[in-house]
């Protein structure tokens, strides 16, 4: 299946460099996803020198492929979340998701990155009326902690068969390859490095800093980010197998 973000944003990094020498950092992160390209972005912009290793291509890998919505609504989870962990839990969970919204937007806002951000309501509907409890339950248990969300009938004309669904307000979609474009460019401005076809093969601490391996060269540095959606070293607490 062919991914539209990568078609309409076919390259991440203009001038592609592979790891091929030793060198030091403030912090290593390890992938070139959303999230290693994102934690590189806050720490090159609150002064540290950063190196940031990916193993084939920036955001070509689930970020590349993703659904690419900027949403605090993934699923009916809010009820479930309600249920096994507690209101204040729930809560936290949906105001750190809508902060994290609110964030991406004004990154794009301030960094004046052009990447068909547009705010959107999202929705999680239902075709069949048996499921209908389901979406009720999950819009009682958003409001029970002040979360927005409403119960309609409707979502689109186009749809015929919706028997009924969730509205979150005020959510959003964007090109995830356009926007991580825009934070490479400023990370690379704050002196921090970039390389692709770079893959760790271990993660070694030695005298109170880390050794992060490439098959070519390593990166010295005090602080390791292992930002690869699935673990690649086994350490305590990852869920290595
Ligand atoms: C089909 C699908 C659709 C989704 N849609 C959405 C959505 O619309 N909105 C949303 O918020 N979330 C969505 N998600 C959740 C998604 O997982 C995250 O939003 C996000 O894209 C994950 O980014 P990531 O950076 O953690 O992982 P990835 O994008 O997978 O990045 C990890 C990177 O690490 C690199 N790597 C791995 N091993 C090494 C190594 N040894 N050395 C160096 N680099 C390495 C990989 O090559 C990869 O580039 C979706 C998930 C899936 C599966």
């Amino acid at each position: 299946m062919k991914s539209l973000w990568k078609e309409l944003e076919s390259t991440i990094l203009d001038n592609k460099k592979v790891l091929n020498h030793n060198c030091n950092a403030d912090v290593c992160v390890i992938g070139g996803g959303i999230t290693g390209i994102s934690t590189a972005y806050y720490l090159s912009k609150a002064g540290l020198k950063v190196v940031l290793l990916e193993r084939d291509a920036l955001a070509d890998k689930t970020t590349g492929n993703s659904t690419a919505k900027i949403t605090s609504q993934h699923g009916l989870f809010y009820k479930y979340l309600l249920d096994d962990f507690g209101k204040d839990f729930a809560k936290k969970y949906y105001l750190a998701n809508q902060e994290a919204i609110d964030r991406i937007e004004e990154i794009i806002r301030n960094e004046n990155i052009d990447c068909d951000f547009e705010w959107q309501d999202a929705y999680v509907f239902t075709e069949d009326g048996k499921e209908l409890s389901k979406i009720k339950d999950e819009v009682d248990a958003v409001k029970s902690f002040g979360g927005k969300a409403d119960f309609v009938e409707k979502i689109d004309p186009n749809l015929d068969n919706v028997k009924g669904a969730i509205k979150f307000p005020n959510q959003a979609e964007f090109n995830p390859r356009k926007y991580l474009k825009g934070l490479v460019k400023q990370i690379e401005n704050y002196g921090s490095e970039i390389y692709e076809s770079s893959k760790v093969i271990s993660v070694k601490n030695e005298n109170d800093e880390y050794i992060v391996l490439t098959d070519k060269a390593s990166v010295k540095a005090k602080y390791v980010v292992v930002a690869t959606n699935y673990p690649i070293i086994n350490a305590p607490r990852f869920l290595f197998y």
